[in-house]
């Protein structure tokens, strides 16, 4: 499938929101606002091209925006951040090089952002509801504003001089529990990260055992029947240990209620004052 060159899209989308800025007339900022969503659409998928690799074709074909960026960020925890890079020749080998030339910043939609931004200028595309009429509608100044500064972020973004790295090594495995494929981005200098099961989530913890080679294990706790004559003990997955859930032994057939409880032991001096 070649590439689709979203960040065009974007580019042009940008140019008409602004255009539609520029008349000054208020019944056009929807016009606006829908561009700039379109052209937060258009960075998205964009970045998602990036992922390309390790994404489904039906996550990859289908998500919305939100959606994508989602689980982008559960592939690769920094898919959020903007990222930069600087390159310099080393005088001594393995110390930092004393002159550093940057590349440049990458900037990108963060989540967070993304969001904000993309609700934000969503909620002017409606008709008030008729609460919102009651209370007075959001006044057009302070949409023209919010169109602004998405306007403004959208064009940093389009300016950035690199685009779309992608660094550090892929873990991915089946589940164990439900066989779905979990994909997890090993973090920089760090030798173990947490994963999660998009489908059952089941959670993981993946350990670097260097030469490429990572151990995934399953989050598990054992727990021992609560009948102080048996001791039955069962292995379950860390997320299902929470107040409320239950099971039946097995051995013994009564049924243990996994609650919260707090046990208290009175301070030394309170114990010898009596
Ligand atoms: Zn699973
Ligand atoms: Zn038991």
């Amino acid at each position: 499938m070649p590439k689709v060159n979203y960040r065009n899209q974007a580019r042009e989308y940008l140019k008409r929101a602004k255009a539609e800025l520029e008349t000054g007339e208020d019944h056009r900022l929807r016009y606006a606002a829908l561009d700039l969503r379109f052209a937060i659409e258009a960075l998205t998928y964009d970045r998602a091209q990036a992922y390309k690799n390790e994404l489904l074709p039906s996550e990859y074909e289908t998500w919305q925006p939100r959606k994508l960026l989602a689980l982008l960020l559960e592939i690769d925890p920094m898919a959020d951040k903007g990222g930069s890079l600087a390159v310099g020749v080393e005088e001594t080998e393995g110390e930092p090089a004393p002159e550093m030339v940057p590349f440049g910043s990458e900037t990108v939609f963060d989540l967070r952002l993304l969001k904000k931004h993309y609700d934000a200028i969503g909620n002017f595309l409606h008709v008030p509801t008729l609460a919102q009429a009651e209370k007075a509608p959001p006044p057009p100044e302070k949409f023209r504003q919010r169109c602004g500064e998405v306007a403004d972020y959208v064009g940093k973004v389009l300016a950035s001089p690199v685009w779309n790295i992608t660094f550090g090594s892929f873990a991915t495995m089946e589940c164990e529990k439900c066989g779905a494929k979990i994909r997890r981005r090993m973090p920089h200098g760090q030798k173990t990260a947490s994963a999660a099961c998009f489908e059952c989530e089941a959670t993981y913890t993946i350990t670097d055992r260097g030469n490429g080679k990572v151990e995934w294990k399953m989050d598990m706790v054992d727990v021992r029947c609560g009948n102080q004559d048996c001791d039955k003990v069962i292995h379950i997955l860390k997320k299902e240990l929470k107040p409320g859930s239950h099971w039946v032994c097995e051995v013994c057939h009564g049924k243990n209620v996994i609650a919260l409880s707090i046990r208290h032991e009175p301070s030394e001096q309170a114990a010898s004052a009596s």
